[in-house]
């Protein structure tokens, strides 16, 4: 291959995948296997003032904070969003949102509705969200018994939240029935590929579009 041929390397703008659903349609199980299996994306870890699961672990999770420090945070602005979800404060850091985008790097949201709609008054174009739904409301009842984490007045508690949830459908760009967890899985993934090849992402296209245009030049003389 000649130099004047050789395809320049190629960056483009991260993607923000914002993915939300009622507690049990199958969120966490998607973001996980996305997580595990592209290595481009990676979570934006929140700030917290709720207590720590036994299951959880600071800094991979979450970043477990004192109400004191959230509150510092919020007013020096170093969270790109915030919202209180059931009585504890969750907050979106600034900082590693903004390297990763500055390394074209994409970044998993795993955020309320609430946050989705701040985010999208200061980042509107370089944010895809993902709304996943349940196949029915028995279905999602099993899967919340299934997965045993909650005692059944939660189960309740979690189905009755889900009615409100369920209205926030609207406000995402991609919506996703979670039926067949594997056919689920391979949408998710087509979204982000499709996400990633949007123009407007590869803005750093023309080197290649010159050395193309030299190369067919070469060839056409
Ligand atoms: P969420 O994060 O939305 O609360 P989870 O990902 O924890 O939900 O899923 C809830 C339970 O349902 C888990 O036990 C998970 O293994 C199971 N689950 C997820 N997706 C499917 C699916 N498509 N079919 C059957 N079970 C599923
Ligand atoms: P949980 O306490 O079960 O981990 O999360 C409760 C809810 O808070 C979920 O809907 C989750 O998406 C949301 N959440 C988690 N982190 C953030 C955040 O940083 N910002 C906002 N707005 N919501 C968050």
């Amino acid at each position: 291959m000649s130099s004047e041929t050789q395809v320049p390397s190629l960056s483009r703008r991260g993607v923000l995948l914002v993915i939300a659903s009622p507690s049990g349609a199958g969120k966490s199980t998607l973001s996980r296997n996305l997580l595990e299996t592209d290595k481009e994306i990676s979570l934006s870890v929140s700030v917290t003032t709720r207590e720590r699961r036994p299951s959880e672990i600071e800094g991979v999770h979450y970043n477990f904070i004192s109400r004191r420090r959230f509150e510092g945070m919020r007013e020096a602005g170093e969270l790109l969003e915030w919202a209180e979800v059931h009585g504890n404060f969750y907050g979106t850091p600034r900082e590693p949102v903004e390297k990763a985008m500055a390394e074209g790097r994409d970044v998993l949201f795993d955020i309320d509705y609430q946050g989705t709609l701040q985010l999208y008054q200061s980042l509107r174009s370089d944010i895809a969200s993902v709304f996943i739904l349940p196949p029915s409301a028995d279905e999602l009842k099993a899967r919340l018994e299934r997965r045993a984490d909650t005692g059944a007045d939660a189960i309740r508690k979690r189905l009755s939240n889900a009615r409100i949830e369920i209205t926030h459908w609207s406000d995402y760009d991609y919506v996703l029935v979670n039926d067949d967890l594997n056919a689920s899985f391979a949408t998710l993934q087509s979204i982000l590929a499709a996400e990633r090849a949007k123009r407007f992402r590869q803005d750093r296209l023309a080197p290649l579009i010159a050395t193309l245009d030299r190369g067919l030049a070469d060839l056409t003389r």
